[in-house]
């Protein structure tokens, strides 16, 4: 059995090419997987848009009601970076259920990936930082509600901290929430994770695995976890525009195997999210993505 993987051509809402947020790496990640022969049909998954009553398990019922009828204020839109019109909506939507497919996916197979996702900075009461659904979060309480997960792990180790996915799920004792971050970085007022670890900018390869080695086992010894939620943002990445944390593409593919690899030893499923990267180098950006999904096929049997 390939990799599981679930993607949705709309994932690119369509931006201009020069937006902040390099919205054309969702159609080149998919173009650098099908090259790289991870993308035939045996191992490709639609996904199918997060209704309302699954958006609403993280989310306050007016602010999703307003991203699906394209009714935000403007003042949350400027939090967000993007207007919330009908592609973007859609978009939102459709994220956020490949999220939760992907971890049903992993569930039956051990690990799966979504193209998408990893929406970290949205909160209960809205969405902020190009990030509009949680859909991590949206997923962790879709599995608890319908009972195929007791107890979840998320790993989230995009540059920036984890504030909305704290907000949402710090307090439930059944999600332990874990977000190593860049210190000097968005978002300014941090939310507290189960656990933060926020690295000083140019950690670099060594140091920064070095840290990630040593907190993993830690991880797994506070729980029997029914499934991990990987956020493998890139924007660690030395030529990112937002991180600071100087990984390179090796660093990145030692970070990828080292958590899907500690998990999976453990019997212990893994649903990975892309999470954030930015670079006006579109294709390098959409190849750094895809080394998560090169080390996950390494693991998926
Ligand atoms: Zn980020």
């Amino acid at each position: 059995m390939p990799l599981q993987i679930v993607h949705h051509p709309d994932y690119d809402a369509g931006f201009a090419v020069n937006h902040r947020f390099p919205m054309s790496k969702y159609p080149l990640l998919m173009e650098a997987l099908r090259t790289r022969g991870l993308a035939g049909p045996e191992a490709l998954s639609t996904a199918e848009p997060a209704p309302a009553s699954w958006l609403e398990l993280a989310h306050a019922a007016d602010y999703v009601d307003q991203v699906i009828n394209c009714r935000v204020p403007e003042k949350i839109e400027r939090e967000i970076g993007f207007p919330i019109g009908p592609r973007v909506s859609l978009r939102a939507q459709l994220a956020t259920g490949g999220t939760v497919l992907a971890a049903r996916l992993a569930l039956r197979h051990g690990i799966a990936c979504n193209t998408a996702g990893g929406s970290h900075h949205a909160r209960r009461a809205q969405g902020a930082g190009f990030c509009t659904f949680n859909d991590v979060a949206v997923a962790a309480l879709v599995l608890l509600a319908e009972g195929a997960a007791r107890n979840i792990l998320v790993v989230d180790l995009d540059v920036h901290q984890g504030d909305g996915t704290a907000d949402i799920l710090a307090d439930d004792p059944r999600v332990f929430t874990f977000s190593m971050h860049g210190d000097r970085n968005y978002p300014v007022r941090k939310i507290a994770s189960g656990l933060d670890v926020a690295l000083p900018d140019g950690t670099g390869d060594a140091a920064y695995l070095e840290r990630l080695a040593a907190i993993l086992p830690e991880l797994s010894a506070q729980a029997h976890w029914d499934i991990v939620f990987y956020n493998a943002g890139v924007d660690v990445h030395a030529d990112d525009r937002l991180g600071r944390l100087s990984l390179s593409d090796d660093g990145l593919r030692a970070r990828d195997d080292m958590v899907i690899s500690h998990f999976r030893a453990r019997g212990v499923p893994v649903c990975g999210v892309i999470g954030g990267g930015y670079s006006t180098d579109v294709p390098a950006l959409a190849a750094r993505h895809a080394i998560l999904f090169e080390v996950a096929a390494g693991h998926a049997r």
